[in-house]
């Protein structure tokens, strides 16, 4: 297996661990701060402000995952509707992303279905365009199971990500065509069995570009979430010569991660929009962004050395 995809898989299930856990849960929070707008509403709301100002949209998302009780997941549905009225005010371009594990899928589809819809419906009154993120590969099935129920249910304002890591995704894509969906392409985050999955950067890439050039290509609108200066570099050049209008597409980036390609592309006259995370529950999404690089992994290790 390719290095960086076998490093990733150890990070995660180190991480999994509860000793470790425990340890980061303590001691990383100022380190994920990094990553993480804060733990409060307040806190995203000003770092969007902020990305206003320099050009950069923001996504908001509420952290939380793999909920595994009613009540925490109607919280977390509780406080999602929060998040809309709040952006309802804002003078930016009112966008969030949500998980559906956060909202209980693991309980019940059904139970996820009617929160996930109850928030849908709230952010279509409020003009908020919502993302469903995709998690890991055996939540891909009633992600997009979902998905296509809230289209048939006439909410055209939500979208669906697919991640080029996964062979099916390109499968996947063709079935979802006919909707003309919104797709934000990543190349995905989680731990992932081989056999499944690419087995080397180089597939990933490629079909990232593939991915993303198909959905463009079919005339639908792309989320193009990457920070591969490569993928940009090419993904410019592509839409340019394929006269491809600006408006159908966006680049989409993580809070704290190349901010200086944010504003770079904002000054290029692109939409550009970064994935503002808040929360108490940060840690899977602090423990995903260190096993993406090994030099974050040392920022944590020399950042617990100094605690
Ligand atoms: C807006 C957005 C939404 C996303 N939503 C999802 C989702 O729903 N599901 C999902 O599975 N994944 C999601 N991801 C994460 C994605 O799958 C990748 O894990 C992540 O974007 C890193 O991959 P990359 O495309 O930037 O390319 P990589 O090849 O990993 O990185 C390219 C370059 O980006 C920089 N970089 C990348 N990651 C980091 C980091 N952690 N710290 C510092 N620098 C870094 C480095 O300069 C690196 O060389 C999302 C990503 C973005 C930007």
């Amino acid at each position: 297996m390719d290095p960086t995809m076998a490093y990733r898989g150890l990070v995660l299930r180190l991480a999994a661990n509860p000793v470790v856990r425990r340890a980061l849960t303590v001691n990383g929070r100022r380190l994920a701060l990094r990553f993480v707008a804060g733990e409060t509403l307040d806190d995203a709301l000003q770092v969007a402000d902020r990305l206003h100002q320099e050009g950069i949209l923001a996504i908001l998302n509420l952290l939380g995952e793999m909920v595994t009780a009613e009540d925490p997941a109607r919280k977390f549905k509780e406080q999602l509707l929060r998040l809309v009225d709040a952006v309802a005010d804002r003078p930016w371009a009112r966008y969030i992303s949500v998980k559906l594990t956060e909202l209980g899928v693991d309980l019940s589809e059904e139970f996820a279905f009617n929160q996930l819809a109850e928030i849908v419906d709230r952010a279509r009154k409020a003009g908020c365009f919502v993302r469903i993120d995709m998690e890991d590969s055996g939540h891909v099935d009633v992600t997009l199971r979902l998905y296509r129920r809230l289209r048939a249910a006439g909410f055209n304002h939500v979208g669906i990500v697919l991640q080029a890591y996964l062979r099916r995704s390109e499968r996947d894509l063709e079935n979802l065509l006919p909707l003309r969906p919104n797709v934000r392409v990543v190349k995905g985050a989680y731990s992932v069995p081989p056999e499944i999955a690419f087995p080397s950067k180089r597939q990933v890439n490629e079909n990232y570009l593939a991915l993303a050039r198909r959905n463009l290509g079919a005339g639908n609108y792309t989320a193009i979430a990457t920070h591969d200066q490569r993928i940009i570099h090419y993904l410019k050049g592509w839409t340019r010569q394929t006269g491809l209008d600006r408006d159908r597409f966006e680049f989409q980036m993580l809070y704290g991660i190349r901010p200086d390609l944010q504003r770079a592309l904002s000054r290029e006259g692109y939409t550009i929009r970064a994935y503002v995370p808040y929360g108490q529950d940060w840690y899977g999404y602090f423990a995903r962004r260190v096993a993406e690089r090994p030099e974050n992994l040392l920022f944590v290790l020399r950042g617990l050395l100094r605690v």
